[in-house]
């Protein structure tokens, strides 16, 4: 068990910013979803390193991304030795 980064998409829709997908030194796990104007994490893919928690909230004062239990997302999971399966 452990955390991963979660976006606020109420928050991050009404910033039109990119920034956060710029800085995250894992590929493909933040893009930019153009339907819902908003960042995403593919919690699959997040190491927890907080380094978009810090653009975000601390560099650009946006305050849409916060470390979450990875049982606590609002998207539920069920967590198998062989991976993580999206309900
Ligand atoms: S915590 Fe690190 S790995 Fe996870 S989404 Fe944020 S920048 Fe990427
Ligand atoms: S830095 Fe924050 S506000 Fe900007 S795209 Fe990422 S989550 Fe959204």
């Amino acid at each position: 068990m452990y955390y991963v980064a979660e976006v606020n998409k109420e928050i991050c829709s009404a910033k039109n910013c990119h920034l956060c997908t710029t800085f995250c030194p894992e590929s493909n796990c933040i893009n930019y979803s153009e339907a819902d104007k908003s960042a995403f994490i593919s919690v699959d893919r997040c190491k927890a390193c907080e380094i978009c928690v810090y653009i975000c909230n601390d560099v650009a004062k946006n305050n849409a991304i916060e470390m979450k239990w990875i049982e606590d997302l609002e998207d539920g999971f069920v967590i198998k030795r062989t991976g993580i399966v999206l309900r």
